[in-house]
């Protein structure tokens, strides 16, 4: 493969799973670390701050630094400031407002103009679905941290706002912006913050289509692991395939030469 120069990590299914780590995972990280490779870790959880996701990655032994971690939760923010600056925002699911700084947040039945949509929790609600669907339909406009269809757990896969998405777009006729990965704009956050252009890195993922051929299809190299919710039969029904498939993590610094 290209040489790659700085690697871009999923967390959730490549890093951890129910915020356990995944094993390995510490070492790979401390390898890239050795070999001189800068990392940045760009998750779709929105349960935590990337402060504390990266306190909680450094609690459990994997070498990651603040400002290191890139939420979904701030290009959204980065996205509302610039497409919809002042505007009433009616924030659905479990994003934390403080990667949401300078964002005019407001209930679901304070007119909102736009409906932020950020990772399924028990706000997933009926009720508030309708004031949200009618929202949609009065003009407000919808924009989404991701469009994540699960994520797995101990218990098992949890739906996440991507399915719940799917829904609210086919009944109100209207189409989500995504802020987060598959978006173009997140990977290219992250290439910006290592300072490389998109040959020299690679993205890891455990999502086939959002986090690896997404990131391929703007020449970033490509590494699809085998954990969290990494299914044979996802990856054998994809869209392409991706640059490199490995079991875990624990893997990747062969896979680099380090
Ligand atoms: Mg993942």
């Amino acid at each position: 493969m290209s040489p790659v120069e700085g690697v871009l990590l999923d967390m959730d299914g490549v890093l951890t799973v129910s915020w356990d780590p995944i094993s390995g995972a510490d070492e790979a990280v401390r390898r890239l670390r050795d070999a001189g490779l800068p990392l940045r870790v760009i998750t779709s959880t929105t349960s935590r701050t990337g402060v504390e996701m990266a306190a909680n990655l450094r609690r459990l032994g994997i070498p990651v630094e603040d400002d290191e971690v890139l939420t979904a939760a701030m290009s959204a923010r980065d996205h509302l400031l610039e497409a919809h600056p002042g505007a009433r925002v009616f924030l659905l699911g479990d994003a934390r407002r403080e990667d949401l700084e300078r964002l005019r947040l407001v209930g679901v039945d304070e007119d909102p103009e736009v409906i932020l949509v950020s990772g399924a929790d028990e706000s997933f609600a009926f009720g508030t679905f309708n004031l949200v669907h009618r929202a949609l339909l009065a003009g407000a406009d919808l924009v989404a941290m991701h469009r994540n269809l699960s994520w797995m757990t101990h218990e098992g896969e949890c739906l996440d706002a991507g399915a719940y998405l799917l829904g609210l777009e086919a009944a109100s006729g209207r189409e989500a912006v995504v802020t987060g990965k598959p978006a173009p704009e997140a990977f290219r956050a992250g290439l910006r913050t290592l300072g490389l252009p998109a040959e020299r890195a690679a993205m890891v993922g455990d999502a086939v289509e959002s986090d690896v051929l997404a990131a391929q299809r703007l020449g970033i190299t490509g590494v699809l692991v085998r954990t969290g919710k990494f299914r044979e039969e996802a990856l054998a029904a994809a869209s392409g395939r991706p640059d490199h498939v490995i079991d875990s993590i624990a893997d990747l610094p062969e896979l680099l030469g380090i």
